[in-house]
């Protein structure tokens, strides 16, 4: 076949198709005719291959063209694999050691070939079962640190992040997603939104709020506007792999130059929701204790994230902004520039937080820590607690910048 005609992989013609090809062959090892492969993808887009031979595992990854949780009706560019490829390598010389490896990457079809974490699984399952992972609100913290710092006017040289901006901006497909789903959809009656039935009185109030709306679409218009530096985009529990001890993120196809507060407050916003749905996952003997190491999460990764700012900030800070000579010439010290800098990055992160939470309830892309509670008035009295908490975040998120108010006004709405 034409190596550049597009051709979606299939378990059966993987290994004649990637067999030839060095970095995934020297890897697997073995016959590639006795390959062992699993198609694994659970996510809402794309084709995931575990690839097992003689020698070892890789993950194969090949966009679709079109959206997978919906089928051919909604067709979706292949080139977004592209910018996930150029994300991971981003992601892997800014905060090394966090996402998976890339050993191959064919343009034209539209496929990634990258290591294989093992035994990693899906962050989100492991909060649904109650499981800890130690260091990851620092891990993350840190992550969203690196990426938001190093991806920056901060650190970059300017023609260097200009020219990155401007190959990012190739991608808009995923951004058009974004800006609807996760913006606009849920403050009003969008055609794929739905929610669970008993939770309408709440969102009928919600959609009300027309204060509340004009916030969300000016933090829309920051969102598109701003390219402080290059996201992950799409931050979820699920888009995070972990052991016990280890922590890894993967899948940046959402990618895009966008706020520095941005994957930071999507983060949170998940653990937010596997706080207030664990009252239907847990024992009532273990619950307490559970939810209050998800709030330690919550608040490691926001301290975390202020720690490993403030070290680049003093020493890696090398682009046009802020530079030394303005500050020091006068014998000024930078420290409140950069603290003030953090106070407004908390403070949207916390919106971006409140509107995450609420786009899992109320628009098309779910998440298992609500969805999976089959009792409805249940899960509605769950979900209700998240978005009320959710708009609050939005409407004033400055008052809870100190994180003790911010894990106080969790409690208050458990
Ligand atoms: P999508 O973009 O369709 O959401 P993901 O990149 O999230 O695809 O991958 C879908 C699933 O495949 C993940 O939830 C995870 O279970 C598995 N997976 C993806 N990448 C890896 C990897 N590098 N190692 C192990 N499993 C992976
Ligand atoms: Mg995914
Ligand atoms: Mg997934
Ligand atoms: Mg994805």
């Amino acid at each position: 076949a034409n190596e550049q005609t597009y051709q979606a992989l299939g378990v059966d013609t993987l290994g004649q198709r990637l067999g030839g090809v060095e970095a995934v062959a020297s890897r697997v090892g073995g016959n590639p005719a006795e390959w062992h492969i699993r198609e694994v993808g659970d996510g809402n887009l794309n084709l995931v291959f575990i690839v097992t031979g003689s020698t070892g595992s890789v993950v194969v990854k090949q966009a679709l063209p079109y959206v997978r949780m919906v089928g051919e009706s909604w067709p979706l560019p292949l080139y977004r694999a592209h910018f996930e490829y150029y994300a991971l390598v981003r992601q892997a010389k800014r905060a090394p050691g966090v996402a998976p490896e890339v050993y191959y990457f064919d343009k034209p079809q539209a496929l990634i070939v990258m290591e294989y974490l093992h035994p990693h699984v899906i962050l989100r399952r492991k909060l649904i079962s109650g499981e800890r992972v130690a260091e990851l609100g620092a891990t993350l913290g840190e992550f969203c640190a690196r990426t938001a710092f190093r991806g920056s006017e901060l650190s970059m040289a300017s023609p260097d992040k200009k020219a990155d901006v401007g190959l990012f901006s190739g991608n808009v497909a995923i951004p058009a997603i974004t800006e609807s789903l996760v913006f606009t959809d849920p403050y009003y009656g969008a055609e794929m939104n739905r929610h669970t039935p008993e939770l309408s009185p709440v969102v009928d109030e919600l959609r009300r709020n027309a204060r509340l709306k004009a916030k969300v679409q000016r933090l829309l218009m920051k969102f598109t506007a701003n390219t402080e530096t290059m996201l992950h985009g799409d931050l979820h529990s699920g888009s995070i792999m972990a052991t016990d001890t280890s922590v890894r993120v993967i899948d940046p196809e959402f990618s895009q130059y966008g706020p520095m507060a941005f994957d930071l407050g999507m983060a949170v916003a998940n653990f937010f929701m596997a706080y207030f749905s664990q009252p239907a996952h847990r024992a009532a003997s273990d619950l307490d204790a559970y939810q209050a190491w998800i709030l330690e999460v919550i608040t490691d990764c926001f301290t975390r994230f202020d720690e490993e700012f403030r070290h680049l900030w003093q020493t890696e800070r090398t682009g046009i902004l802020f530079p030394r000579a303005l500050f020091e010439e006068q014998g000024n010290s930078a420290d409140d520039a950069c603290d003030a800098l953090l106070e407004e990055i908390r403070e949207d992160a916390l919106a971006y937080c409140g509107i995450e939470m609420h786009r899992r309830v109320l628009s098309l892309a779910h998440n298992a820590d609500f969805e999976e509670i089959e009792d409805t008035a249940l899960r509605a009295k769950l979900e209700a607690r998240n978005v009320l908490m959710g708009q609050v975040l939005i409407m004033e998120p400055q008052a809870y910048c100190d994180l003790n108010a911010l894990v106080a006004l969790a409690k208050a709405y458990n």
